[in-house]
């Protein structure tokens, strides 16, 4: 029962099962002095009367419980003969439970009442720690007290041996941390909440300190021993497009990724590296470049990416890029026809292919390339840990990876959950981009909007109008895109503007054209869900219009607003939500406006949110900890990194006497972990 319902298998985790909360019942109080400040409380008293009362549904037990100070009334609407059956009148009880005041008079209603005895007399020695439990459980007896007692048995049958010490002495000593088994007896039974606050902050750190140590243990290992291909020169193609065809100068923040890159590949060992930059910082061209650079060392690369859409984007803009240069590239979906497959197949096995660009279609096992060496993932939380580990494979010594997003992740996040991956920012946007101006509007303002839309299409600007697509499947948020659609083309008629629609549903191909047209301002609105979300690039339109922005989760929002502002011209978003909008969305509202900082949006989105939902970290399952939560326990977050950083800088092996009990702990740990490779 236990296992199925809770996950529970061994004493282990039994002990790592942790209550919710604790209940004080250390002591016994007055009948008289309790009041309206009381919420829980615990009396001691005789049984005076225990009546059946009141008809059907008013039918209920009351009893009177009194002590030398007062009178306290309790009833019970449920199990009523059976506790009236087991209750005595004249007999002395104690009774624990939630204070309730009836017509200004203080009442426990089905409170917790066992017989008064010497032993319990004085009140408990502990805090009664309360467990979560189930539905199933409860109907099998095995509610969070009958936990409690196996817990509580569990604790006296083990020592001190059987809960070794985790931490080195000199942390212990430093953070002020109490032993490992105090800190399992008092998380669970503690005698004070300060005994309970102390083993929660010792257990917290624990948990924290061992997943950043796996983690980092993972990039220290591939930092020393793993094998890389060696990108030793810089060679004509990368010289001849940085000075011939390069559009514009690289940001600062550009060249200073591409040095840490270019470091990494000519180090001899495997990169694995996420580049964060918020949407626009212009992180293809980077790609672009590390991938002329492999191609001047004799490699191929492979740059994948989440939508059929942003693949083809992504070949349009490199082959207009590199113009004359004498590589090969092409392009692979799941919608390329069976013959050019078999042609793109082919080159890319004999090494014709210089850049293959694809969805996760690249990855397939028919993909067989003759060197690859240097691997880009474009938005990278679109694909799954597992996927991402093939392509390790598709090369004898690995080749490089470069992960990139644009999904802000706050830093101490981010170190935390891809602490296996060195991580690159670019905080620095292209110089001359104006800020988007956004703002909120609700739904009669319709009109003006569309107003504001043609004002904009008048000065030979486009626009996106984008429906929410909660679902795949959801019939009816299509049926909304629809009705959206026949809005907009009433606003905006034929033949003087023309509308674009893109969605899930479409087949490829439509998709593409559609797109196309949108690219190259043949139609000049473009109504579409959020299948546009990342990565789409059309610098001439400048207004985002989101309908039911209430919706969209600020993530979402932000990568949104990214498609506009990419053009020397003002663009601005527009928020258009119903006028009925909960607190939380108001709130994303607010911060939208407020802000076009990517990562101050995500510290916002991280604190409304919390760690479970923040994109891209759901399937890592590395911020779920039981105990600890990144957002409030940033103080431990950030002292268990430094311990962490400083123990693999100074003893990654564990070798010192000190670090032993490490080494051991991770010992019994292995086979238990979650922590593979998670690039
Ligand atoms: P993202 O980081 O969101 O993927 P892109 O790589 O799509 O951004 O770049 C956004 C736009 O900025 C593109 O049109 C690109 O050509 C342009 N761009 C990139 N770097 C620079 C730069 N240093 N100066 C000017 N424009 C740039
Ligand atoms: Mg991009």
């Amino acid at each position: 029962m236990l296992r199925k319902e809770l996950k529970i298998f061994t004493f282990n985790d039994l002990l790592n099962y942790f209550p919710f909360r604790h209940v004080d019942k250390t002591k016994v109080d007055k009948i008289g002095e309790l009041n309206y400040q009381t919420e829980y409380a615990q009396v001691a008293g005789k049984l005076i009367d225990c009546e059946i009362v009141g008809e059907k549904q008013g039918r209920r037990l009351v009893a009177h419980l009194k002590d030398d100070s007062g009178e306290i009334e309790m009833v019970w609407f449920q199990g009523i003969n059976w506790i009236q059956k087991a209750l005595q009148v004249g007999q002395h009880y104690l009774v624990f439970g939630k204070l309730g005041f009836f017509m200004n008079k203080a009442q426990f209603s089905h409170p917790e009442i066992e017989t008064y005895t010497k032993e319990n007399a004085t009140g408990k020695s502990f805090l009664e720690p309360i467990y979560p439990s189930t539905e199933k459980l409860k109907i099998k007896g095995l509610n969070g007290r009958a936990i409690g007692k196996l817990t509580y048995h569990l604790l006296q049958l083990i020592s001190e041996k059987d809960v070794p010490e985790n931490l080195p002495q000199s942390i212990l000593t430093k953070y002020k941390f109490i032993c490992r088994y105090d800190a399992y007896r008092h998380i669970h039974f503690p005698a004070t909440e300060k005994h309970f606050l102390h083993a929660l902050r010792r257990l917290k750190f624990e948990e924290l300190f061992f997943a950043q140590l796996r983690l980092g243990l993972i990039k220290s290992t591939r930092h020393r021993y793993s094998k890389g291909q060696s990108f030793e020169k810089v060679g004509n193609l990368f010289t001849t497009f940085y000075e011939k065809h390069l559009p514009f100068a690289l940001t600062n923040a550009q060249k200073r990724v591409l040095k840490e890159i270019r470091k990494d590949v000519g180090s001899g060992k495997q990169m694995n590296r996420l580049l964060q930059g918020d949407v626009g910082s212009g992180k293809t061209i980077v790609a672009l470049l590390m991938m002329l650079i492999a191609a001047d060392n004799d490699f191929q690369s492979v740059l994948m990416a989440p939508t059929e859409i942003l693949a083809q984007q992504h070949f349009n803009s490199i082959t207009e890029l590199i113009g004359d240069l004498p590589i090969c590239v092409k392009l692979l979906t799941g919608s390329s026809k069976t013959k050019e497959r078999r042609e793109v197949l082919q080159l890319t096995e004999t090494g014709k292919v210089t850049i293959l660009i694809g969805t996760h279609a690249v990855i397939e096992d028919k993909v067989v390339f003759k060197n690859l060496g240097f691997a880009v993932i474009d938005e990278q939380h679109k694909f799954g840990v597992a996927q991402r580990a093939l392509l390790w494979k598709k090369n004898n010594i690995p080749p490089h990876v470069l992960v990139m997003t644009a999904t802000p992740i706050p830093r101490t996040l981010a170190l935390t959950a891809y602490g296996d991956l060195d991580y690159s920012v670019m905080d620095e946007l292209p110089p001359g981009r104006k800020a988007i101006k956004t703002v909120h509007r609700f739904e009669n303002n319709r009109p003006n909007v569309m107003d504001f839309i043609k004002e904009e299409i008048a000065k030979g600007r486009q626009a996106y109008i984008i429906y929410p697509l909660i679902e795949e499947s959801s019939k009816l948020d299509y049926e909304n895109l629809m009705k959206g659609y026949e809005e907009v083309k009433s606003f905006f008629p034929e033949p003087n503007y023309w509308v674009s629609m893109v969605h899930g549903k479409m087949k490829s191909d439509q998709k593409e054209t559609n797109m196309q047209r949108f690219v190259i301002n043949d139609t000049q609105i473009m109504v579409s869900t959020t299948v546009i979300e990342v990565g789409v690039n059309v610098p001439n339109a400048s207004v985002m219009v989101i309908e039911s922005a209430e919706k969209f989760g600020l993530s979402q929002l932000h990568q949104l607003r990214g498609r506009v502002g990419r053009g020397a011209e003002q663009s601005f978003c527009i928020l258009l939500t119903g006028s009925k909008i909960s607190k939380d969305a108001a709130e994303r509202l607010k911060i939208m406006v407020a802000t076009n900082d990517g990562f101050k949006i995500a510290e916002k989105d991280l604190e409304i949110r919390g760690p479970g939902d923040i994109e891209g970290t759901q399937q890592s399952g590395l911020l779920n900890f039981r105990l600890a939560n990144i957002v409030q326990d940033k103080v431990i977050v950030d002292a268990a990194k430094e311990q962490v950083d400083s123990i693999l800088d100074t003893d990654p092996d564990f070798t010192l006497a000190e670090n032993l009990r490490i080494k051991n702990y991770l010992y019994l740990q292995k086979g238990k972990t979650i922590w593979s490779k998670i690039s």
